[in-house]
């Protein structure tokens, strides 16, 4: 019973989804949908096509055409394929309220074994849609609890650099004000720690080594507050960086970063020192690596940048 979860959800009484139905289908072609999804926090659901259902994954940020841009995608339960033709209106009080809109669709190509992909937690394929193009990695980096896959633009023709589709062509969030907010506490960050041999395999990501300031960006509502290693406040040592992170689209966050020098390519320490101790730091980078957390979610763990 693929669809048992989507049907356990909803009650079809009320909501205008399509009913639970898997379908059979002849062609050899396998479609694609995102759907922009404004329930209670805005995210793109990312759907493909197989054995008679749409797979799915939320993604909090939608997809990017930027390969170096890996997006969250949370595994979420499989729909019926009518659902790649929904639009519309959720109603409230029932799972997912809020307003559905397609944002893109089309006709996926997987590379490979797809169930062994599932299996493995790999896929590779191409997308042909109106906005999604190209190929595509869509790699699980947890398994446990809601199996979370990070969503990758293949270096190719149809990718752009600097891309960030989902956030310039969504509207506005809607403010969630009201109701009290919580500060949210100091996480003591992971360290880095020497090992013999770097660790291989898809659930890995293999980064630029940062040389400058771990820092933890603490944001609320356009207030900033940054945080050593050690949990002492920096903000006022960077104050520049504060103001440009107080105008990011998220509303409560926690990230995980480092404060950096940067000229395109490398990160430079002794400039950091040097700009730190003449207190100029509108040359200042914050590169964040890790989404601690999201609003009150806990999202510990889950890379995201
Ligand atoms: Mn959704």
């Amino acid at each position: 019973m693929p669809l048992r979860e989507y049907a356990e959800k909803r009650n079809f009484q009320k909501t205008r989804e399509p009913s639970a139905r898997r379908k059979k289908t002849a062609r050899d072609s396998l479609m694609f949908v995102v759907q922009e999804h404004h329930a209670s926090r805005l995210h793109y659901d990312f759907r493909l096509e197989w054995q008679g259902v749409l797979k799915s994954w939320a993604i909090p940020k939608g997809p990017s055409l930027d390969p170096h841009l890996k997006r969250l995608a949370v595994e979420v339960e499989d729909h019926p394929l009518d659902y790649g033709h929904f639009e519309g209106e959720i109603p409230e009080g029932q799972y997912g309220a809020g307003r559905v809109l397609i944002w893109d669709v089309g006709f996926w190509v997987p590379h490979g074994s797809v169930q062994e992909g599932l299996h493995k937690g790999h896929l590779e394929f191409e997308l042909q849609g109106g906005k999604l193009k190209g190929g595509w990695d869509l790699v699980r980096t947890r398994g446990v609890g809601k199996p979370q896959w990070l969503l990758i633009k293949k270096k190719d023709r149809f990718a752009k650099e600097g891309d960030e589709v989902s956030l310039a062509s969504s509207p506005k969030k809607q403010r969630q004000r009201g109701g009290p907010h919580r500060v949210f506490p100091f996480v003591a960050p992971m360290l880095a720690r020497p090992v013999e041999s770097s660790p291989a395999g898809p659930e890995w990501i293999h980064e630029v080594k940062m040389d400058g300031y771990r820092i933890q960006a603490h944001l609320d509502n356009g207030r900033v507050r940054l945080f050593t290693r050690n949990g002492h406040d920096w903000t006022g040592k960077f104050r520049a960086l504060a103001q440009s992170l107080g105008r990011c689209a998220v509303q409560r966050a926690v990230l995980d970063g480092e404060v950096v020098v940067w000229d395109g390519r490398l990160s430079h320490f002794q400039r950091l020192q040097k700009a730190l101790e003449e207190g100029e730091d509108r040359s200042l980078y914050y590169c964040a690596f890790d989404l601690l957390m999201l609003n009150d979610e806990d999202l510990r763990g889950s890379p995201l940048f």
